[in-house]
């Protein structure tokens, strides 16, 4: 399979190219048309699959369809929120996606923890599409109000195993309780199915990645997620 057969817009395919990334790996073959679509993704993959690049795509193809931000929806904050339990982590996430970020006319911004704050207040100042965090860092900036995500509805739990192993599962779910729509959702498959085609709601898209599925997670996604596709590579 190619990356033309994807449905991708031109420029995300130009962006592609430049990337030097000639074909789709698996994952990416099937999580990126399942993100398109508009379902929550829960993938079980792990690092150097290109799981990376499977969220990214279409979380920008996502960002593309709402209006350009402007400096004064910008106060909004982003429109999409990626989560990582490492600084490391995170900061490979946001190098990976400012590259296609940028092509394509977006910002992106990193908040990680173990770096000063200030540089990253300013880097929030300055407006971004996307951010990038550790779940730390990220509850920091909620409470004290240099973030809000009142316009946020596409999200990404990356390693979510790891970031339950780690003690983060309030800070998650404190951060998904953050967003406006975080009221939707329907364990019912029939209501489920009735809110999406409610054309007045706003929908959020979840994505959940983890090399393994503990409970806790099953739980996490059981109560963020909406009626997901399981990617397994
Ligand atoms: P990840 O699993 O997201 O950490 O990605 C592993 C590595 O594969 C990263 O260095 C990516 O830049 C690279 N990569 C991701 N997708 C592709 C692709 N379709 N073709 C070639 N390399 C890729």
């Amino acid at each position: 399979r190619t990356w033309r057969e994807s449905s991708l817009p031109a420029d995300m395919l130009e962006a592609i190219a430049k990337q030097g990334y000639e074909k789709p790996s698996p994952v990416q073959m099937q999580a990126i048309p399942v993100a398109l679509s508009g379902r929550d993704v829960l993938g079980i993959a792990e690092t150097g699959s290109g799981k990376t690049a499977a969220f990214v795509i279409p979380m920008l193809v996502y960002i593309s369809k709402q209006p350009r931000m402007t400096k004064e929806s910008e106060q909004d904050g982003p429109y999409a929120v990626v989560m990582a339990p490492t600084r490391e982590l995170a900061l490979q996430i946001e190098k990976e996606a400012r590259v296609f970020a940028n092509f394509l006319g977006y910002r992106t911004v990193a908040l990680v923890g173990g770096q000063p704050i200030e540089e990253q207040i300013y880097q929030l100042s300055k407006g971004c599409e996307i951010v990038i965090a550790t779940p730390g860092r990220l509850n920091d900036c909620l409470e004290k109000r240099y973030l809000v995500l009142n316009q946020c509805n596409y999200v990404v739990l990356d390693e979510a195993d790891m970031m339950i192993d780690m003690g983060f599962e309030l800070q998650v779910e404190s951060v998904l309780d953050a967003m406006p729509s975080a009221f939707l959702k329907s364990e019912n498959e029939e209501e489920a199915e009735k809110q999406e085609r409610d054309r007045h709601r706003v929908y959020r898209t979840t994505i959940l990645y983890s090399a393994t599925m503990p409970p806790k997670v099953e739980r996490l996604s059981r109560k963020y997620l909406r009626r997901p596709v399981h990617v397994i590579i």
